[in-house]
């Protein structure tokens, strides 16, 4: 597949308008422009953990591969017992879980089982042990049993030839088990997505140093390192790159040449951008957004192409919120389509109560920072403190996102709002 050009992706949407970009349509353009990396390798099984399949998982055998019993009890035949009344049965050995009952269950006869044991052939249903009892030799059986019961069947779980898991599935704790449970050893998994980051700003100072006057501490690199952390990516972490456009050029060229992708925060701003567009339009293709939501109004999304290497960019604005809300909405997302995922990776949204009036603009989305929690057992959402774009405690109080959509207006407490967990946002 080839690359698309992003201006010609943007030029054939409806209603794209770059100084007043809907979040929708930013997610729909960035995600026209992504091609899918295409390496991949193969891991041992607990590797995978984290990692997004590369090929389809087909079970070569049954899981469970025999009938076996689901109880501790006895192994018997349906048709043996009255349905009205008592009955006794010979024990005629016992079935222990990998260790089976070598011979056939005759008429009359039962079987001890316990949990996971294979079916003796010949039984057909388990009755629990807890309602027999023993008289005289010979075990004894309540009526009321049901053919079948306490039985599990080979192939309920997983089945020979019947696909269970598909390429582009991410691998989760349950993933891992259920290849494990095939008795599969390695798997085939896309390589891993290179992702190169770096802060911009004359102001920023690196931590573990003093701050000279004027500067604050490069907090970005950070918020950004557990983001991507969390997503499994491989990360090149370029530190701080000066306002300066030769510095700039030279970090870009050597991220293009080392990465997939490349995110940079700070300087797309109007007025800073100016001289970042100039240097950026021999460098590739980037798009400089106004995105209608706050935070993170100002953005830049595009690709460099350095003849030496190439990786799509993604601009975050500088203030420390607004890092973190346009990475969650449109880089997070992003990020997993390119590595592979072909599973529905959209953040789920709640319809929560909010307890409080808000003010909302209408014509942005805003993603304001706020607490989800449960008064009188049931579950309600008020606003964090502070709601500054710069205001990264308001993020660290908070336990989710408050959506409120592009043509909402006011919210008067009582109403539902859509709220975005964070827990799971990796
Ligand atoms: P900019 O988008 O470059 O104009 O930055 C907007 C605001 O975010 C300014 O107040 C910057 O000081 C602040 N800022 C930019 N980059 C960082 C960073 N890496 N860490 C913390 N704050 C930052
Ligand atoms: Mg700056």
């Amino acid at each position: 597949m080839t690359t698309p050009s992003i201006r010609q992706v943007v030029s054939c949407m409806d209603g794209y308008d770059p100084d007043a970009l809907r979040v929708d349509k930013a997610c729909e353009a960035i995600r026209q422009c992504l091609v899918p990396i295409s390496g991949i390798e193969r891991v041992a099984t607990r590797s995978a953990l984290g990692r997004v399949l590369a090929e389809d998982i087909v079970p070569a055998i049954d899981v469970p591969a025999h009938d076996n019993s689901a109880m501790d009890g006895y192994a018997v035949r349906a048709a043996d017992l009255d349905a009205g009344a008592e009955t006794a049965l010979k024990e005629a050995g016992t079935a222990l879980a990998g260790r089976k009952f070598a011979g056939a269950l005759g008429p009359g006869e039962c079987v001890r089982v316990m949990t996971g044991a294979v079916m003796p052939a010949g039984a057909d249903t388990v009755v629990i042990q807890e309602v027999v009892r023993s008289e005289n030799g010979r075990v004894v059986f309540p009526a009321g049993q049901k053919k079948g019961q306490n039985v599990r069947y080979a192939g309920e779980d997983l089945k020979t030839g019947v696909p269970v898991l598909r390429a582009g599935h991410a691998v989760r704790p349950a993933e891992l088990g259920l290849i494990a449970s095939l008795g599969i050893a390695e798997v085939m998994v896309k390589r891993r997505l290179r992702v190169a980051f770096f802060s911009t700003g004359d102001e920023l100072a690196s931590i573990g140093t003093p701050l000279p006057e004027g500067h604050v501490y490069d907090s970005n690199r950070y918020t950004l390192y557990g983001m991507l952390q969390r997503l499994g990516v491989e990360m090149l972490d370029m530190g701080v790159v000066r306002d300066d456009p030769a510095l700039l050029e030279a970090a870009l060229r050597t991220a293009a040449s080392n990465a997939d992708v490349i995110i940079t925060s700070g300087g797309v701003s109007v007025g800073e951008a100016d001289f970042i567009k100039g240097m950026m339009a021999k460098l590739g293709e980037v798009l400089f957004w106004k995105i209608a939501m706050r935070p993170g109004r100002p953005m830049a999304f595009g690709r460099i192409d350095t003849g030496e290497g190439s990786a799509y960019l993604f601009g975050l604005p500088g203030n420390p919120v607004a890092v973190m809300v346009t990475f969650y909405q449109f880089v997070r997302g992003a990020l997993l389509h390119l590595s592979g995922r072909t599973d529905d990776t959209a953040l789920p949204l709640l319809r929560v109560p909010c307890a409080a009036a808000v003010r909302k603009v209408r014509g942005r989305t805003e993603y304001q920072r706020a607490l989800l929690y449960v008064e009188a057992g049931a579950w309600k959402v008020r606003l964090t403190g502070q709601q500054g774009s710069g205001v990264l405690r308001s993020m660290s109080e908070a336990n989710c996102f408050m959506v409120l959509e592009h043509d909402r207006g006011d919210v008067a407490a009582g109403d539902l709002v859509s709220v975005q967990l964070m827990e799971g946002l990796a």
